[in-house]
């Protein structure tokens, strides 16, 4: 049980991949999951994209980590232009592929978090609805999305909180949290929840900033929310990507070893389908699984909760 595993957290870290979309990206992305592999991740996460070719590299990467590695896969699910029928097969194919747990989203309107969001005429509003239609379908543990910052469509934070734990009550037992620059904002979200009475595990995603584009990505998703502090440690490497990088690394490792100290029990990290950065982390932060079942534990190590 996936829950179960991130409670005894013998296993550190998570991993994070997209679908590759050309032959080059593929044989990248298969040499790091191997790589990664031995470091033992509680689980590798697969995002879904929009677009048919997307949609099948994202069901055919998860199936294949179950058929060539023992690494358990998560699959990530929107709801995105697809009736609920359709989103009924995709989950049979997971499900029948070997694949138990699924990530339920929602989704944006063809990719465009700005746009406003119209459900399919035949499909999904909310991702609670598809938390519900996993769980009818098989899936073995159902995760969400939850926001630190509030999702950008929340009027507040109590409403995004409300909804968080409507995706609970519907049978969630999990949540990755959306990347945020500042630890303090993870935090914040985990005492809302702890205030309402909620033990639900939330992971904190970690994307070391190692180049300028990627700190365009992760400024993206954190909506213009970005300290100041960060410009000023990664400003002055603009024009030297080695020194860049480093820096962009050495905040990482901060951010998780906060992270760590404050009692989180398991990163979730961003992979950007190549190996080096993940690699870099769990050996910083010590984050690299034991030998054996994740919840084995026949010694009796884990088990918390
Ligand atoms: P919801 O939970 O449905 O929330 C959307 C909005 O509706 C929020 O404002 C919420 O408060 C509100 N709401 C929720 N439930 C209700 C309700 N019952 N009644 C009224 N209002 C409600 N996108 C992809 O396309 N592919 C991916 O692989 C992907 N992976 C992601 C992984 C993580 C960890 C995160 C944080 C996001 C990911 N996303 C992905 C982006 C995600 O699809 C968008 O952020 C999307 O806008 C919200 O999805 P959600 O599941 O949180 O939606």
């Amino acid at each position: 049980d996936l829950v179960a595993d991130l409670r005894a957290a013998r296993r550190r870290f998570s991993v994070e991949f997209s679908p590759a979309h050309d032959e080059a990206t593929a044989e990248r992305q298969w040499r790091a999951v191997e790589r990664l592999q031995a470091l033992r991740p509680v689980f590798a996460s697969v995002t879904y994209g929009a677009g048919g070719g997307d949609r099948a590299g994202s069901v055919e990467l998860a199936t294949r980590l179950v058929r060539e590695t023992d690494v358990r896969p998560l699959a990530h699910l929107t709801a995105v232009g697809q009736s609920t029928a359709e989103l009924a097969d995709v989950l049979d194919e997971l499900v029948a592929g070997g694949v138990r747990d699924v990530l339920a989203l929602r989704g944006d309107p063809d990719g465009d978090p700005r746009a406003p969001w119209e459900p399919h005429p035949e499909g999904l509003q909310h991702a609670d609805q598809l938390v519900r239609l996993a769980l009818q379908r098989g899936a073995g543990t159902v995760g969400v999305a939850a926001f630190p910052l509030g999702h950008p469509e929340s009027p507040d934070l109590d409403t995004d909180l409300r909804h968080l734990l409507g995706k609970v009550a519907a049978g969630a037992r999990f949540a990755i949290a959306q990347l945020t620059f500042d630890v303090e904002d993870f935090l914040r979200l985990r005492d809302r929840l702890a205030a309402a009475g909620s033990d639900l595990p939330v992971l904190p995603g970690l994307l070391p900033v190692t180049s300028p584009r990627v700190l365009e990505v992760t400024r993206r998703l954190t909506d213009g929310h970005e300290p100041s502090w960060l410009h000023r440690r990664l400003d002055p490497f603009l024009d030297d990507r080695g020194a860049f990088r480093e820096e962009g690394m050495q905040v990482a490792v901060e951010d998780g070893r906060r992270l760590l100290a404050e009692g989180v029990e398991v990163l979730h990290l961003y992979s950007l389908n190549a190996a080096s950065n993940v690699e870099a982390l769990v050996t910083e932060l010590g984050l690299a699984g034991p030998e054996g079942a994740p919840d084995g534990a026949p010694d009796g190590a884990g088990g918390a909760g």
